[in-house]
């Protein structure tokens, strides 16, 4: 095994993508195999020091960045174990890089749905953060397609969980060979989600891993469900003006919040609501970028015109007709497609480079983000929609609202410049966060709690909630090994 141990060679293990800097560890361990893994959880447990797992640091929350004590990466458990074309499935070491797992699914003209949008992430912590992809509107995320996992138990054992396996009783109790767990009361909303534990009636326990973000084991195997290959797909960025959308108060009056109060004005959440809605398309993403996206990406696509907001759509073919006819309500200012693969990747290169600009841009001006990233149930998003567009003409700090509309989940990012920017950043993050849990929606949709956001998490669950999650981890991790303040602060187990 490789145990890193000087300053110079532990120091890019101590930050992600989140750009937080407390991050301090004593060594970085680097099993090859379960048994160094094991071995790695029995010296932790001498020295009584944490353990914090690390993958390829993409992560935004901070979740790899350890908080004292060692890290054990999962970069040599890298090997693809096996890729079973007869029976769809695939077996691999936690450390697989996704952009080699694509690949060599490619290959064989398979593939796997979840599609994580950040390719250089490991597999392991795809499963551990519950990632999400460009196609989770059409596939949903990681958890629904993970079917057995090996994890690493600071009670030293391998537990071996295959989807249902072990599934939770009457009582809400999960046996496994190694501890029973009660699991918590709250339930997990349905709707995308990386926000806690997952918890609900008759739960497998597998879910209770997945999403965990490193604070109940070290997951050092993943089997996964695949697909065949996706057929041809087209991309389509429709430009827009006329963004209207109803008042308030006429969206409340409607009750159906999709249809009535928007067909007046032309809306783009009624365009939207009209591509969901059409039977004959074959979707797999609706994403949305506003105005100060469009003018961030102008610094890569120089010819995007001005207008106020834009549409990607990703969809099994380019059916035109189909389209003419939904668009002629709406004032289009320029479409852009990309049917052949030179434009296909030019135009998925055009989704991709907005969250690496913004990231450039907050490593640029050395400071944290200020992301949200909360998602809602359908019939509330147009309320959030609204909200957003009074909060965007109301703040002061510059921002950003792009993302995946097609799962009622839009990020609304602030680039603050300044300590009193920050403060009305937050304030407004606050806001939205509120609005969120009103709506039994989620505070975090895809990047997760890590050390960044627990007290939104307990907004959402409540502390007796976040409580109830403490409680799983003293059962499943008795010694508190694991992901050390990730998700919650290990001194609530303490109080
Ligand atoms: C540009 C960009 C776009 C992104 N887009 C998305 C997106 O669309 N959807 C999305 O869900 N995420 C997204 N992310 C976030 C990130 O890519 C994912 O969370 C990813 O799964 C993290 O993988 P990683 O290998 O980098 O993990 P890291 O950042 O190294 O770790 C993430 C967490 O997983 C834990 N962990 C890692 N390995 C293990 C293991 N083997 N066992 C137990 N715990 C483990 C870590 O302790 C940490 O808490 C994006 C990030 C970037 C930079």
């Amino acid at each position: 095994m490789i145990i890193k141990k000087e300053a110079d060679q532990i120091i890019s293990y101590l930050e992600d993508t989140s750009n937080l800097k407390f991050g301090n560890a004593d060594a970085v361990y680097i099993p090859k195999n379960e048994a160094e893994v094991l071995q790695t959880i029995k010296e932790a447990r001498r020295n009584n020091t944490p353990l914090t797992a690390s993958g390829a640091g993409t992560g935004t929350v901070g979740g790899r960045i350890p908080a004292g004590g060692a890290i054990i990466s999962l970069e040599k458990m890298n090997n693809i174990i096996s890729i079973d074309k007869k029976n769809s499935k695939a077996v691999l070491g936690s450390g697989v890089i996704l952009d080699y797992f694509l690949k060599e699914l490619d290959s064989k003209k398979l593939f796997y749905p979840p599609f994580p949008t950040e390719r250089m992430a490991f597999i392991g912590s795809n499963v551990a953060t519950n990632a999400s992809g460009e196609y989770s509107y059409r596939f949903g995320a990681t958890r629904k397609y993970v079917e057995r996992i090996r994890v690493a138990l600071s009670t030293e054992n391998i537990l071996d969980i295959r989807r249902g396996q072990y599934i939770a009783d009457e009582q809400g109790i999960i046996t496994s060979p190694f501890f029973k767990v009660k699991i918590p009361a709250y339930r997990s909303p349905n709707i995308k989600n990386a926000a806690g534990y997952f918890a609900k009636p008759g739960m497998d326990l597998i879910d209770l891993f997945i999403g965990s973000e490193g604070t109940l084991g070290i997951i050092t195997e993943v089997e996964l469900k695949l697909i065949p290959a996706l057929p041809p797909r087209s991309i389509m960025i429709i430009f827009l003006d006329q963004l209207e959308v109803h008042t308030k108060g006429e969206a409340v009056a409607s009750g159906d919040l999709l249809l009535t109060g928007l067909e007046k004005d032309n809306g783009i959440l009624k365009l939207i609501n009209s591509i969901k809605n059409n039977k004959k398309l074959n979707v797999y993403s609706i994403e949305y970028f506003d105005a100060n996206s469009l003018g961030i990406l102008k610094k890569a696509f120089p010819n995007i015109p001005s207008c106020q907001t834009a549409l990607y759509i990703e969809q099994e073919k380019k059916e035109m007709d189909i389209w003419l006819e939904i668009l002629e309500k709406y004032s289009v200012v320029d479409t852009w497609f990309g049917d052949n693969a030179r434009d296909y990747n030019k135009l998925i290169d055009f989704r991709h480079k907005l969250p690496e600009l913004i990231n450039e841009y907050f490593r640029e001006i050395k400071q944290t983000k200020v992301a949200i990233d909360i998602a809602v149930p359908e019939n509330y998003f147009p309320e959030l929609f609204y909200f957003y567009r009074e909060m965007a003409k109301t703040t002061a700090v510059e921002y950003v609202i792009f993302g995946h509309i097609g799962e009622n989940h839009l990020h609304f990012n602030f680039f603050p410049k300044n300590e009193q920017e920050k403060e009305q950043a937050i304030a407004s993050y606050i806001k939205a966060v509120k609005k969120a849990v009103q709506a039994n929606g989620t505070v975090s949709a895809e990047h997760g709690i890590g050390k960044l956001k627990h007290k939104y998490l307990a907004m959402m669950y409540g502390r007796e909630g976040v409580m109830e999650m403490a409680r799983v981890k003293k059962t499943i991790d008795p010694f508190y090994l694991f992901g050390l303040d990730n998700i919650f602060p290990k001194k609530l187990l303490q109080d």
